[in-house]
């Protein structure tokens, strides 16, 4: 079994969701499994519905599913030629939107929020199951991700309950080669509508490669492979064609958009090779992800906003053992985890992303001793083989970031990661620096 994800640029028209038919009809492709996000600005404006709802503000968002509405009216006249075929399709559509406008009625829970946020999903898949099935006449099946995508109690996917229930959905079509479900969307362990994060699609695929022991796990997108640093920010970045899963999971954990920061995870555990490809570019050969690496040192460089940086400094520390575990059980307690830390004799200085139950933390925290807390600070993070770093990268980098103020600096822990915090007014020139100083070619 192979699995073939389709992010929302890949399936973001008429046109494009022909084409990642094509794709995924390629000969040399055996069982597989598609994988597809919402059309692209379908979250987006879920999203926003959503938060319309939330601010009582019931008549605008009423304007906005009906946009949609039309918008997906539209796509299904392009895309299924047949007067009776888009027909059909589009009353199966509509009963997605009027899933949307029930729940302008009331206002809106949580649980009514996820309801929402689902249905870019859904509706993508029924219309590309349409296609290939309608217009191509090609057999293939729809399976319902909220039939088998479990959480587990503390939200987290439950794998075993996946694996048990994606085959039990897969076993009614053993002969069947072709399968469409849709990426992000779940079930809580209470069985209400959830997702995996914004980006989870890759999640989802990365999630069901492991259920299925897939050989393959491909996830096409609008870019030709993962680039060597942030080709939003940087210009003249270029693509890395191996990575191992290490590397992989440490880019796409401090922000390479690319990937949803979890998605190596699974397809690392069990050894399943992650294909990152372009849809717009379907022959370049992207990024190979798997337990190979190459030699290069320093190979690609990512950052992740949103950062809060915590300072302890306290005179109980020094030669005191036992603090550092009565520090780490405050996190531990409030389940908040931890990304950075530096320590000297009389302080400490770590960083959170999830600043939720910051003001808790933080008042457990003055027991200790003073407590300064820095928000807007990003995480740069360096990427690469550097068990033997004999091509004085990781002096390259600090040499190119020397006129750019560092709040700390993390060295050491991992074979395959420096990690560097500054305020984020600063990483955009901090990337563009390090491209400068470590990747001019
Ligand atoms: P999809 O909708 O297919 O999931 P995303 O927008 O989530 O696509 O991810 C692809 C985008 O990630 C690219 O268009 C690119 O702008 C951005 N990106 C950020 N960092 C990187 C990187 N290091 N390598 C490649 N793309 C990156
Ligand atoms: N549609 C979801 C999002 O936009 C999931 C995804 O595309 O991966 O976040
Ligand atoms: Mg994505």
């Amino acid at each position: 079994m192979k699995i073939l994800k389709f992010g929302g640029t890949s399936v973001g028209s008429a046109q494009r969701m022909r084409e990642v038919a094509e794709l995924i009809h390629a000969s040399h492709l055996q069982r597989r499994i598609v994988v597809l996000s919402a059309m692209s600005g379908t979250t987006n404006a879920l999203v926003e519905i959503g938060q319309l709802l939330y601010a009582g503000d019931a008549t605008t968002a009423t304007a906005r599913i009906e946009a949609l509405r039309q918008r997906y009216h539209e796509v299904a006249r392009e895309l299924l030629p047949d007067a009776a075929v888009a027909g059909q399709a589009i009353q199966n559509l509509d009963q997605h939107f009027d899933t949307l406008l029930g729940l302008t009625a009331a206002p809106l829970s949580a649980d009514g929020e996820r309801v929402i946020l689902a249905q870019g999903e859904l509706l993508s898949t029924l219309l590309v199951h349409r296609y290939v099935t309608q217009v191509l006449g090609r057999p293939a099946v729809l399976l319902p991700a909220l039939d088998f995508m479990r959480l587990d109690v503390d939200e987290e996917p439950d794998a075993p309950a996946i694996r048990e229930l994606l085959a039990a959905t897969l076993a009614p079509h053993a002969a069947q080669e072709l399968f469409i479900t849709q990426g992000y969307i779940c079930r809580s362990a209470q069985g209400s509508v959830d997702n995996l994060k914004r980006g989870g699609s890759d999640y989802s695929a990365s999630l069901i490669g492991a259920a299925v022991g897939a050989e393959e796990i491909q996830i096409w997108t609008d870019i030709d492979g993962l680039h060597n640093n942030d080709p939003r920010v940087v210009q003249g970045t270029y693509p890395i064609r191996e990575l191992s899963f290490d590397e992989a999971a440490e880019l796409a954990y401090f922000g390479a958009k690319i990937l949803h920061p979890s998605s190596i995870l699974p397809a690392a555990k069990h050894g399943i090779p992650v294909r990152l490809l372009n849809t717009m570019q379907p022959e370049a050969p992207g990024t190979i992800i798997s337990s190979q690496t190459g030699a290069e040192a320093i190979k690609a460089v990512a950052a992740k906003d949103g950062i809060t940086a915590i300072n302890v400094k306290s005179s109980r520390m020094l030669l005191a053992h036992g603090f550092l575990r009565s520090l780490f059980e405050i996190f531990e307690r409030y389940r908040t985890s931890i990304d950075m830390i530096t320590t000297s004799e009389v302080a400490v200085s770590l960083t959170i992303d999830d600043a939720t139950r910051l003001p808790q933390i933080l008042e457990e925290l003055r027991r200790f001793g003073s407590v300064v807390v820095d928000e807007n600070q990003s995480i740069i993070c360096l990427v690469g083989n550097l068990e033997q770093d004999a091509h004085g990268s990781a002096n390259r980098a600090f040499a190119a970031l020397k006129d750019i103020p560092v709040r700390m600096i993390s060295y050491g822990g991992s074979p395959n990661n420096i990690s560097i915090l500054v305020s984020t007014h600063d990483k955009t020139r901090a990337l563009q620096a390090l491209n400068a100083g470590l990747f001019q070619r």
